[in-house]
């Protein structure tokens, strides 16, 4: 037992040893990888449920690594967090996404909304709401096609400068989204502080939605909580056609998932998807 338990030790320093160089690399990859804009954005599309027509686009992104191919986000997102090199990165991410929506707009003739998710950082950035008025006015966006979502660290977080800053964003008629609704904590307190017009459920209860008895009364409550505070409903990771059916039933004004489509290049998407709004 002793041998084993000595074994057990060496095998978890190597572990974490290799973790920890891992890390590294990646850092020093990704300071590279934010000076040589190596990234590309898909974007997943938000659906009207009553209707089946297209509310907006999701822009979420990716790194093209030049030997690993394309990384996902919740490998490189909290590196970028923790080193700030997330503040740039956002900033790319403000202005890639404005141009390619725009540029889509144009293309097929409508228009569609655009949510961008931001970390705390750049939401402590002083810069950001200079940054995001200049890239509507560059590409003719109006402020209220774009929609943030804020995770609950987010408005947990420096209550009242946050909330200074989210006036100032609404006040641009930028819209304003809570992420990931459900996962963290003090959500109902929050929900009354800030001046917040969307919920995000996350998908962690919505992929039980139709299976587990649990998940569809938790999705359900989060809905009605939601429609007594006047804020629409977003339901992510809507996989199948009988969570959808859950979601009408339960008022559920929007959805996003796989059911629909996983996030795409933008220029993979073309307004007769859908039908007309
Ligand atoms: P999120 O904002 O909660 O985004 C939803 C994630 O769920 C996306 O993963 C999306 O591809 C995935 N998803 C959507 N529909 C389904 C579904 O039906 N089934 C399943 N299994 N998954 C689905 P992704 O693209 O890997 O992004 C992960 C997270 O990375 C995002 O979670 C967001 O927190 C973060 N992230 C992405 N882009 C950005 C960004 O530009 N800035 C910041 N700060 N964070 C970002
Ligand atoms: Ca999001
Ligand atoms: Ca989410
Ligand atoms: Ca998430």
């Amino acid at each position: 037992a002793k041998a084993e338990g000595r074994n057990t030790y060496r095998f978890f320093t190597k572990e974490l040893h290799a973790a920890l160089i891992e890390r590294k690399t990646l850092l020093d990859e990704l300071t590279i990888a934010v000076h040589e804009q190596q990234f590309e954005l898909h974007f997943q599309p938000v659906i009207q449920v009553e209707r089946g027509n297209l509310y907006g686009f999701e822009a979420l992104v990716r790194w093209r690594h030049p030997t690993q191919g394309l990384i996902l986000p919740d490998r490189f997102i909290p590196i970028a967090e923790q080193s700030g090199l997330i503040v740039p990165l956002g900033h790319w991410v403000i202005s890639q996404a404005c141009a390619e929506l725009a540029a889509w707009q144009k293309r097929e003739q409508t228009q569609a909304r655009l949510a961008l998710n931001l970390s705390l950082a750049q939401f402590r950035d002083l810069d950001l709401t200079n940054h995001l008025a200049f890239c509507l006015t560059q590409h003719g966006l109006r402020p209220e096609q774009l929609e943030l979502e804020l995770t609950e660290t987010v408005l947990m977080h420096d209550h009242d400068a946050a909330t200074d800053i989210m006036h100032g964003l609404r006040a641009l008629g930028i819209g304003l989204a809570v992420d990931d609704f459900g996962t963290g904590y003090s959500s109902l307190a929050y929900l009354k502080r800030f001046p917040v017009q969307k919920l995000k459920i996350d998908k962690s209860f919505v992929f039980g939605l139709s299976s587990s008895e649990d998940s569809a009364a938790i999705c359900r409550s989060i809905i009605a909580l939601g429609h007594t505070l006047g804020l629409l409903i977003v339901a992510e990771g809507v996989e199948t056609a009988l969570d959808l059916a859950f979601l009408k039933a339960f008022r559920c004004e929007l959805a996003q998932g796989f059911h629909f489509s996983e996030a795409k290049p933008l220029n993979a998407f073309t307004k007769t998807m859908w039908p007309a709004a």
